[in-house]
């Protein structure tokens, strides 16, 4: 008998490790066949790519295999936290083409309900409070090997911690004199079982409940039960939260009680994504705007989500390059050339192919009539067959790069030089005649004929020269600034310099300003915020914000050059 024959296309992608666990679970019928995720992002920063590798994860999977995934801010600490950053956050889950429902949700809406589980485990005598700075406790934590010390105040009467915590909550003790603990084990393997912290003392007004409340849960008291209450099925989160998982299961069974039988989110934990000449740290990112070492949170050299859209980045680049590093349990530094790789592929199919000269030196051609103009077709994009052409205007005086004329060239320059041919791209051969130059010997004009016979169409068409130029018309050209970006950082992994500040490691040359750009009518016509094109031979580039109808700002994506792929094809 033969084969089937699948196509390619058909072929089941295999399962990342995570997928098959939640898909293991929905076919053992765990949860009533229910899936629920959630990203819960704390609001206290803009969200970077470390977090959409989190967000294709929380959200694909349950896209994937028909359950939900809920939005819920993290927000118990109000000392961090704002509104301005809930709107960004949303923002660019949106952006990267997910989407909550109805199933927005906030910690600070389990507050109520947390506190009163606090009340119970106290007089259940499984929480107290404890009157040490944490300083004191932290020194009293032991070590992996050796146990920790018992607080003093460990074993306070029922009614003592019950007086004391709403005491606390009522605002009567100073930032950081008590804390509600849980009554644990202080000589645990497990370090998080030495009496955590559940609550602490914060006097800040909250952004969304004022000031009701003067005590706020600590992440590994708020998180699992907030999972819990939603109903979630699978917490995924990152790698740190391995040893959390056992106190994670520990407070949802105690609120549960044996009801957790049955139902108890699960906890899966996948490795961070981390880049190379960047740093990931919501602080230290941070740092970075407030003390104007960036332009801002968008800054088009940031890894937030907002700095890349900035940028040019689109998401489906981001996702595919979180499709092609995966998700594993090893932490990993990921090469940023990767993800650059990705915005590369995607924007060669969908940008549209324009003209525009960064450093112009003006090209006469002396044998071309003075006021003619032709009409050149140019193509939008020849990776896309349907994508059509767009006319350019061609003149006696055009603009190319001051880089591609050489008066006294090496052999192997196949650019513009006394006595050698180029074609102008879409146009005519030229040849090299002669160029003009300043009293300071700086060139200021080059001069070239034309063949006439050369252009689409006529006899000599397909006559080859070694070099293709691009250029622009000076009558027609529009002047336009530019914003060439490179990596943030000048050190491969800044946050393994320990011994240094990180901004000192800061690339010096992360950002070059270019306010003669000669682009082609065309591209002014068209240049709309955020439009992505393809500035021939040099890169890709963005319209930025910063536009005005008389000024356009245009920012540098990316480079055409993959080093990251040559790299991969030597090796
Ligand atoms: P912090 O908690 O220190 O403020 P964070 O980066 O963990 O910073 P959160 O807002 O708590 O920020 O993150 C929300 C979710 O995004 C968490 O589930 C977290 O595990 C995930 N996440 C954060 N950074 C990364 C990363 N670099 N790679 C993958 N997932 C990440
Ligand atoms: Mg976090």
């Amino acid at each position: 008998m033969e084969e089937p024959i699948i196509p390619p296309s058909e072929e089941k992608k295999q399962l990342n490790f995570v997928q098959q666990l939640v898909a293991d679970d929905l076919a053992a019928g765990k949860n009533g066949g229910r899936l629920n995720t959630r990203f819960p992002p704390e609001p206290n920063g803009y969200l970077h790519i470390g977090h959409a590798k989190a967000i294709c994860m929380d959200f694909g999977v349950a896209e994937m295999m028909g359950g939900t995934c809920n939005l819920r801010f993290d927000d118990t600490n109000p000392q961090k936290e704002d509104t301005e950053y809930e709107q960004a956050i949303m923002r660019d889950i949106h952006w990267l083409g997910f989407d909550w429902g109805d199933r927005l949700y906030y910690a600070s809406d389990y507050f109520g309900k947390l506190y009163d589980f606090a009340v119970r485990l106290i007089k259940e005598g499984k929480a107290y409070v404890d009157d040490q700075t944490s300083e004191q406790i932290a020194e009293q934590k032991g070590t992996p090997t050796q146990p920790g010390t018992e607080s003093p105040f460990r074993n306070r009467s029922v009614e003592e911690n019950l007086d004391l915590f709403e005491r606390m909550n009522a605002g009567e003790f100073d930032e950081g004199s008590r804390v509600l603990r849980a009554k644990i084990d202080m000589a645990s393997d497990n370090m998080h079982f030495r009496d955590p912290i559940m609550y602490r003392i914060i006097k800040t007004p909250h952004w969304r409940t004022g000031d009701k409340w003067k005590v706020y849960p600590m992440y590994d008291f708020a998180h699992g039960q907030s999972d819990y209450f939603e109903g979630v099925t699978h917490s995924i989160c990152t790698l740190e939260f391995v040893p959390h998982r056992p106190l994670y299961e520990y407070f949802v069974r105690e609120l549960a009680g044996d009801t957790a039988e049955q139902y108890c989110p699960r906890q899966i934990e996948f490795n961070r994504l981390n880049l190379t000449y960047t740093v990931m740290s919501k602080r230290k990112l941070l740092q970075l705007v407030k003390e104007g070492l960036v332009a801002g949170w968008d800054d088009p050299r940031m890894p937030t989500l907002c700095g890349l859209r900035r940028r040019g980045y689109t998401p489906q680049a981001i996702k595919n390059f979180i499709e092609d590093i995966g998700y594993t349990k090893y932490e990993a530094l990921n090469d940023i050339g990767l993800l650059e790789h990705n915005i590369r592929e995607d924007l060669n199919k969908h940008a549209g192919r324009v003209s525009a000269v960064l450093n112009p030196v003006k090209l006469v051609i002396t044998n071309y009539p003075d006021d003619k103009v032709e009409t050149m077709e140019m193509d939008n994009n020849p990776e896309q067959p349907d994508a059509g052409r767009h006319p350019m205007p061609f003149a006696r005086e055009l603009y190319i790069e001051r880089d591609d004329f050489m008066e006294d060239a090496p052999k192997k320059f196949f650019r513009l030089t006394p006595g050698k041919e180029v074609r102008l791209k879409g146009a005519y051969i030229v040849m090299c005649t002669g160029c003009t130059k300043d009293a300071e010997g700086n060139i200021t004009e080059v001069q070239c004929t034309y063949d006439p016979d050369t252009l689409s169409g006529m006899p000599g068409a397909n006559r080859k020269v070694k070099g293709t130029l691009h250029w622009v018309s000076a009558r027609h050209c529009v002047t336009a600034e530019v914003r060439l970006y490179d990596r943030l950082f000048a050190v491969e992994n800044p946050a393994a310099e320990k011994e240094v500040d990180f901004r000192e490691l800061l690339n010096p040359d992360s950002l070059r300003v270019l306010h003669d750009v000669k682009i082609e009518p065309f591209l002014a016509e068209n240049a709309h915020v955020e439009g992505k094109f393809q500035f021939q031979r040099i890169g890709y580039f963005c319209v930025d914000p910063d536009s005005t109808p008389g000024h356009l700002v245009f920012n540098r994506t990316i480079g055409l050059k993959d080093s990251w792929a040559k790299e991969q094809k030597k090796g």
